[in-house]
């Protein structure tokens, strides 16, 4: 994967150095991230600040009927259904800790704190690594859409695979140290520049080993 470490390097030196701050609030990135759950970064955040400011403690939202907290986060989209799950979560925590936190979680494994989140509904791997990544700052490489794009128009991965073979080949070939930079700068490149439709190829650091930019000119 000489590429792939290629990539990083090319990256930092492109977007600068970025580094991991994990804020160890396991509940609040696990209720970031079901928010997040098909919408933008903007609703997202703009929903759990809605939320917060609606209901100052995890033991309020546990509290709440699940049509106070969807109206609370109603501008992240999918209200209901992310309510109901949120609510859900909660209350697993709750029953099988004795407490509203996840500060356990920080003493297991990468493995069994994955497994652990992964029980939840509507958590799925991307989910559960995000969460480790960005509140315990655990070694894991979550792939979200913008990477999946990116990853498979590089030609890093095979283009017909699912994100969990995505997931699978990622976490075991991106240095443990680089996971933080590399997800979080395929998410800039996607959004900035290797877009769905268009891919601004031209402003992209990238083109000296991207086999899609390969393709698109041997054809031109
Ligand atoms: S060269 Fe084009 S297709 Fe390849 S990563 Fe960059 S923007 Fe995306």
């Amino acid at each position: 994967m000489d590429k792939l470490v290629w990539v990083i390097s090319r990256l930092e030196s492109h977007y600068g150095e970025v580094r991991n701050r994990p804020d160890g609030d396991i509940i609040g990135q696990l209720v970031r991230t079901i928010l997040s759950q098909n919408t933008n970064d903007t609703n997202r955040d703009r929903a759990y600040a809605s939320l917060c400011n609606r209901f100052p403690s995890w033991e309020d939202v546990l509290l709440a009927r699940p049509e106070e907290l969807a109206a609370a986060i109603r501008v992240g989209g999918l209200a209901n259904i992310k309510s109901s799950r949120i609510i859900q979560i909660l209350q697993t925590i709750q029953k099988q800790n004795g407490v509203l936190n996840l500060d356990s979680l920080s003493r297991l494994s990468t493995e069994e704190a994955t497994n652990y989140l992964l029980h939840f509904n509507g958590v799925g791997l991307k989910t559960a690594y995000c969460v480790l990544l960005f509140g315990l700052g655990l070694p894991v490489f979550p792939v979200d859409t913008h990477i999946m794009r990116v990853v498979r128009r590089l030609g890093l991965i095979p283009r017909k695979i699912s994100s969990e073979k995505a997931h699978q080949i990622l976490n075991q070939h991106v240095p443990h140290e680089k996971m933080y930079s590399l997800h979080v700068h395929l998410i800039r490149l996607g959004r900035e520049l290797c877009h769905p439709r268009s891919p601004q190829h031209d402003a992209c650091p990238l083109t000296p080993v991207c086999e899609e930019y390969k393709e698109v000119h041997e054809n031109a």
